[in-house]
């Protein structure tokens, strides 16, 4: 399995901010892992076209369950596809706290991804109210068994473990938390997708910089990192990828 280092600059960038992603490309042409920016969505089509021929791949953030149609300010993932993305990102908790997405809506939204040919990284993690209750390893099954799309497999899902808590705050689980989620996090997989579990990638997200990153994807079912903050400067996301292809 080739690990993922996938960037989500959330709703930052303007076409200025392409100068960032040429950078990263110009620094690392053929890294060992797989490499993915997720801009908005003002910048997927010129990221993607900037892209091609690249080694890095371009995402959106986000995508509405239905093809087209009278949604207002919604983007389908047909049109993510034909600007050029290959994945998206979905069930952000960003998106679950701001905007209410469910388990159910996130399962739609992965299902109209996979049908529009693109990867779907499929979000999931706990607040620090539930973590201090104890109850992480049971949010995130029932997330896990909510959200996952029908007809996934290892090469159409991608499944991020994002605890909330951890997101833009620059603290981190620990090592062996992250050990004891990642593994379960495969096995209540494999009861989902069966086979096709072990070769998902399981990416961590929440506060990866370049400082932690290599110690992060030593934790055994890392299999990349979903990075915001450090994804905005080619110079930090660059040294993640490396750390990701060492
Ligand atoms: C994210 O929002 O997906 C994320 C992981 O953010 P950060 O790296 O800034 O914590």
């Amino acid at each position: 399995m080739k690990k993922l280092a996938a960037g989500n600059w959330k709703m930052n960038g303007t076409r200025a901010a392409l100068a960032e992603a040429q950078a990263l490309t110009a620094a690392h042409p053929a890294p060992a892992c797989e490499m993915l920016l997720c801009p908005p969505a003002t910048l997927v089509a010129a990221l993607a076209a900037q892209a091609k021929g690249t080694a890095l791949m371009t995402g959106g953030q986000d995508c509405h369950p239905k093809a087209s149609g009278a949604h207002t300010g919604d983007i389908s993932a047909p049109m993510l596809k034909d600007a050029g993305a290959t994945h998206v990102i979905l069930g952000h908790s960003e998106r679950r706290a701001d905007h209410g997405e469910t388990d159910a809506l996130v399962k739609s939204k992965a299902e109209a991804a996979l049908a529009a040919g693109l990867i779907a990284i499929v979000c999931l993690g706990e607040t620090e109210a539930q973590r201090d209750a104890g109850t992480t390893l049971q949010v995130i099954g029932t997330q896990l068994d909510g959200s996952i799309p029908a007809g996934a497999t290892a090469a159409n899902l991608v499944i991020a473990y994002e605890p909330v808590w951890a997101i833009g705050t620059g603290r981190t689980p620990t090592l062996a938390e992250i050990a004891e989620v990642h593994a379960f996090l495969r096995a209540r997989l494999q009861g989902l997708i069966g086979a096709e579990a072990a070769g998902t990638r399981l990416l961590y997200g929440g506060s990866v910089k370049p400082s932690n990153a290599a110690e992060i994807f030593a934790v055994p079912h890392v299999d990349g990192a979903l990075v915001g903050g450090a994804s905005l400067k080619a110079a930090d996301f660059g040294t993640i990828v490396a750390a990701l292809s060492a």
